[in-house]
């Protein structure tokens, strides 16, 4: 029977299994998580499997990316299904901290992300990029990782923890994995089981609306022509949109001619928040 992957829960024994790791010569690959764990979480499970000798696979609902009005309470937690999936996939560590060792009582150290991550998600929720690189760098920090994987469905954390881990010098290499869907478009996440079954049916018009942006571009729209197109076409199917925006693939500045684009929505479905992107 193959063994589920080791437990571990506090700073102190993930440095201890990792110094036993390196001491091993094993390169080690880091994969972090909110739990509620799909198919896109194990798809970058298998690619870290390939990428190192060693998996660990965070789960922790980090607080400090929520703001008080939002999901943090109530966002799924199903730990004993994501050990049972962690197993299938042969991951080696499950690393699941409490908040109470993530931040202490006394905790006052603050990160504040410019470049990639201003605009399109900082508009919206403008601390959740402080929160994300804050528990990522600890994340790093503690795990001494040689890779991280981080999905695309996140395009603009992909960016932005790219960004910071160069930044402070953290020497660990950041690869993206691809976006996994449902057979009809919409990005696997967490959050869509947060959807009606009449929601779920409208969800895919996001995709759908970005894929024909893309096919637009390539056809020669205006960028912010074919995002305002994807917008209305969103807003029509009865969501509200937070933005949709065609962005520099790279440093998600507003394009100019030329540039390689990367289409980026957010929208309200119900009381459910979902963000896809695509390439133009
Ligand atoms: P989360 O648990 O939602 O914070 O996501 C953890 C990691 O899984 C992040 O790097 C996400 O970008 C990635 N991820 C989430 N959904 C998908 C998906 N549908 N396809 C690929 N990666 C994903």
């Amino acid at each position: 029977m193959t063994e589920g992957p080791k437990l571990v829960d506090t700073p102190a024994d993930l440095r201890a299994e990792v110094r036993a790791l390196r001491a091993g010569g094993s390169r080690i690959a880091l994969v972090p998580t909110m739990g509620a764990l799909h198919e896109g979480h194990l798809a970058l499970v298998r690619q870290a499997k390939a990428l190192a000798d060693a998996v660990i696979v965070s789960i922790f609902v980090n607080p400090t990316q929520f703001a008080p009005n939002e999901d943090f309470s109530r966002y799924p937690r199903t730990l004993e299904r994501d050990l049972d999936l962690l197993k299938g996939e042969g991951a080696n560590f499950a690393y699941v901290p409490a908040a109470s060792d993530m931040y202490p009582a006394g905790f006052s150290t603050r990160i504040v992300p410019a470049g990639p991550a201003e605009g399109l998600e900082s508009d919206f929720r403008p601390h959740f990029f402080s929160g994300v690189t804050l528990v990522v760098a600890k994340l790093f920090l503690q795990s001494g990782a040689d890779v991280a994987i981080f999905g695309e469905k996140d395009y603009q954390q992909l960016k932005v923890v790219t960004r910071m881990a160069r930044d402070l010098d953290i020497p660990i290499e950041i690869v993206p994995g691809t976006t996994v869907r449902e057979a009809d478009g919409l990005a696997l996440s967490s959050r869509n089981r947060y959807l009606t079954p009449e929601e779920r049916a409208v969800a895919p018009v996001i995709s759908r609306a970005l894929r024909a942006a893309g096919d637009a571009i390539r056809a020669g729209s205006a960028p912010q022509d074919a995002a305002g197109q994807a917008r209305a076409m969103i807003t029509e199917a009865g969501l509200k949109v937070d933005y949709v925006e065609a962005r520099h693939a790279e440093t998600l500045a507003p394009p100019i001619a030329g540039d390689p684009i990367r289409l980026l929505a957010a929208a309200w479905l119900g009381k459910t928040r979902l963000i896809d992107n695509l390439p133009a």
